[in-house]
C-alpha cells in the first residue's frame, strides 16, 4: 500500500510514519516527489487491513491507498515521476534516449576496439560486448571470460565509452561488477531470482532483458527483485518473444514499450538485433522502436559479421549503424528528442 503524506508534512512526521511501517513488519520506501512525499509499504500483502487503519491516523498522513499490482517498487502506482538511468554520460528514460552498440561477443582487442571507435563516432553512448555468453549449444563459443572484460575495459580507456556486459551466474557477479559500468541480465536468466538480487545489490545499473516467454508482469516482477535490493537503476529491454513465426528469430513485441510506460516508471529500450535475428530487418525495427517512444536501443554491430563467433546473421556493419543513427536522429526529432 501507499501512504500519501500531506503537502506540508514535516520530516519528523515522515520519519515517524516510516518507523511505524517497520514496526508493523513492513519495509518503508519513501519517495520524495516535487509536491509531496509518498511512502511505499513493501511486504507481504496479508494483514493489510489492520496496518492500514493504524497508518491512516498518524500525524501528517493524508490517505492510505492499496497498490493493486503485484510489483510495488517498479510500478507506476507508487512512483509517478519517471526514473532516469545514467551510465556514464548516457541517460535512459523520462524523454532521454541513448544507444548501446557493439558486437555480440568480445572476440579480440582489435575487433572490439575498432567497433567501439566506430559506434562512438556514430553517436552510441554505451559499448556492448559479451565476455560470458549464454549459448543455446554447449559447444558454441562461450566467450573470453575475464580476458573479455579486460578488453572491454581497455576499449573504455581508449574511447571513453562505458560498457554493458552480461553476467550469467552468481559466481561471476563480483568479477563482472568490478569491470562493467552496467550489468546485463539476459533473456535466459530473467527468472534467475538469486542472480537478479545479487546483480541488484552491486548498485550498478542493470540492463534486464525480457525472457523469451515472459509476460510483461513477469518482467516487472523480475525487475522488482533488483529494486528490492535498493537499486532502481534498471533499464528494461524488449528483445522479442517466441511465437510460431520462424522467419524471424523472435517476434518483436513493440507494444511492450508503451505498455511498460503505462505500468512502470522504469525506462525500456529495444533490441532489434535479437528480436529479428536478421541484419536486414534491424534498421526498420530500430526506427519503429523510436516511433514507439522507446528510451533507447541496443544494437549488435560487427566489423565483419560473416566472421563473427556469435550472432553474425543479425549483426550490422559499422557503416550501416552510422546510417541508422543518422535516420534515428530525424525520427527522434519528431518527438522532440535527441541522441
Ligand atoms: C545478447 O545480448 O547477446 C544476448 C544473449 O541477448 P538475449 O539475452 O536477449 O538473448
Ligand atoms: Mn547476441
Amino acid at each position: 500500500m501507499i501512504v500519501v503524506m500531506h503537502r506540508g508534512a514535516t520530516q519528523e512526521e515522515i520519519s515517524h510514519v516510516c518507523e511505524h511501517i517497520v514496526e508493523l513488519g513492513f519495509k518503508a520506501h519513501p519517495i520524495y516527489g516535487t509536491e509531496r512525499v509518498v511512502i511505499g509499504v513493501i511486504g507481504d500483502d496479508h494483514a493489510k487491513t489492520e496496518a492500514m487503519a493504524t497508518l491512516g491516523i498518524q500525524p501528517g498522513v493524508e490517505r492510505v491507498t492499496p497498490i493493486l499490482k503485484p510489483y510495488k517498487r517498479v510500478g507506476a502506482e507508487m512512483k509517478k515521476e519517471r526514473t532516469v538511468v545514467n551510465v556514464g554520460n548516457a541517460a535512459f528514460g523520462a524523454g532521454k534516449f541513448a544507444v548501446i552498440a557493439g558486437p555480440c561477443s568480445v572476440e579480440s582487442e582489435e575487433q572490439l576496439l575498432s567497433t567501439a571507435q566506430k559506434v562512438k563516432e556514430a553517436g552510441a553512448r554505451v559499448l556492448r560486448g559479451g565476455a560470458f555468453k549464454p549459448r543455446t549449444s554447449p559447444y558454441a563459443f562461450q566467450g573470453l571470460a575475464e580476458e573479455g572484460l579486460k578488453i572491454l575495459a581497455f576499449a573504455r580507456n581508449e574511447t571513453g565509452l562505458p560498457f554493458a556486459t552480461e553476467v550469467v551466474t552468481n559466481r561471476d557477479v563480483e568479477l563482472v561488477a568490478r569491470y562493467a559500468d552496467m550489468l546485463q541480465i539476459g533473456a535466459r536468466n530473467m527468472t534467475n531470482y538469486s542472480l537478479l538480487r545479487e546483480a541488484g545489490a552491486t548498485g550498478k545499473p542493470v540492463l534486464l532483458k525480457r525472457g523469451m516467454s515472459a509476460t510483461l508482469e513477469e518482467l516487472l516482477l523480475a525487475a522488482e527483485y533488483i529494486a528490492d535490493e535498493g537499486n532502481e537503476q534498471i533499464v528494461l529491454c524488449e528483445r522479442g518473444i517466441r511465437t510460431f513465426e520462424p522467419f524471424t528469430r523472435n517476434t518483436l513485441d513493440l507494444s511492450a514499450v508503451p505498455a511498460i510506460h503505462m505500468l512502470s516508471h522504469l525506462p525500456i529500450i529495444v533490441d532489434p538485433s535479437h528480436a529479428t535475428g536478421r541484419s536486414e530487418l534491424v534498421r526498420s525495427m530500430a526506427l519503429a522502436a523510436i516511433a514507439a517512444e522507446a528510451d533507447g536501443l541496443i544494437v549488435e554491430v560487427h566489423p565483419a559479421p560473416e566472421q563473427a563467433l556469435s550472432d553474425g546473421a543479425q549483426s550490422i556493419l559499422p557503416e550501416a549503424f552510422a546510417q541508422l543513427m543518422e535516420e534515428g536522429r530525424r525520427y527522434l526529432a519528431v518527438s522532440g528528442r535527441t541522441l
